[in-house]
C-alpha cells in the first residue's frame, strides 16, 4: 500500500476510534506529511499509529495522542499558539494548517539539534506561520505573550506558572501532568477550569518550571 492510502486507512481508524473528530483537524492530518517528520529509515511507518524514536531519544507523539491533544486544543483561524516540545515539528505543521496565514505557531524546543532540523523540515515543507525557538519552554515565550491556545508534548510535574499567566482570559492549554493529560481553561485573569482527557505517556518537560535536567 503506498503512502497516500496508508494516511487515509490511518485517518479512518482515528475517525472510526472517536479521535478525530472535526473536519478541520481532519483536513489538517491530510494536508501535513509525517513521513517528512520521522526519520528517513522510518518513512514506511510514517502512517502506523505508533510514536516513532526522533533524534536526541525524544519521540514524535502517536498520532492518537496528536489527534486527542488537537481536537481538546480547538484551534481556530487567525489565532497565536504556543507549542511548548516542537520535536520532529509534526504537531508545529498540523497547528499551522490549523490557524491558517492569519494565524501564527510559536513552537520551542529545548534541544539544539531538534530544533535545527525541525526548523529546516517546515520550512522545506512551507510552512511560513511557524517560528521556531531553541529554549527552555517550561517558561514559556514572554516576548509575544499571551496566547490564544497553548499545547505542552512534554509531561510536567505540575502546572508551569508562566504558561498559565501567558494564557489569554478565554484561552485554552493542553497539557500532560504526570500521565494524565489536561484541558484548562482560562475564564479569568486569576480562574482556570480543568478537565480530565485520560492517560497518556510522554517524555518529561525539563526545565525551571518541569523536571530537572
Ligand atoms: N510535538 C513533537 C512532535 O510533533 O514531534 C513531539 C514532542 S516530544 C514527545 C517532546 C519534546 O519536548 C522533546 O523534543 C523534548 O526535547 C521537548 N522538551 C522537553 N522539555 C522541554 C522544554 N522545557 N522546552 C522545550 N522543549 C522541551
Amino acid at each position: 500500500m503506498d503512502l497516500k492510502a496508508q494516511k487515509e486507512r490511518l485517518i479512518n481508524e482515528l475517525i472510526d476510534l472517536g479521535y478525530l473528530k472535526t473536519e478541520a483537524v481532519i483536513n489538517a492530518f491530510r494536508k501535513v506529511p509525517r513521513e517528512e517528520f520521522v526519520l528517513p529509515g522510518h518513512r514506511d511507518y510514517a502512517y502506523a499509529n505508533d510514536a516513532l524514536p526522533i533524534m536526541e531519544g525524544q519521540t514524535i507523539s502517536q498520532p492518537l495522542t496528536v489527534a486527542a491533544m488537537t481536537e481538546a486544543l480547538d484551534v481556530r483561524l487567525g489565532q497565536k499558539v504556543l507549542e511548548v516540545g516542537t520535536g520532529s515539528g509534526y504537531q508545529a505543521a498540523i497547528l499551522s494548517v490549523l490557524v491558517g496565514r492569519k494565524g501564527s505557531v510559536i513552537t520551542t524546543e529545548r534541544i539544539k539539534a531538534l530544533h535545527e532540523i525541525a526548523k529546516r523540515t517546515l520550512g522545506m515543507c512551507g510552512f511560513a506561520n511557524i517560528v521556531a525557538v531553541n529554549c527552555d519552554g517550561s517558561q514559556g515565550y514572554e516576548k509575544i505573550a499571551p496566547y490564544d491556545r497553548i499545547i505542552v508534548t512534554a509531561s510536567a510535574s505540575k502546572m508551569p506558572q508562566p504558561l498559565a499567566k501567558q494564557l489569554k482570559v478565554g484561552g485554552k492549554l493542553v497539557i500532560p501532568i504526570k500521565d494524565e493529560l489536561f484541558l484548562i481553561e482560562k475564564v479569568s485573569a486569576k480562574e482556570f477550569t480543568k478537565t480530565f482527557l485520560g492517560y497518556y505517556v510522554f517524555v518529561p518537560l525539563i526545565g525551571k518550571y518541569g523536571h530537572k535536567g
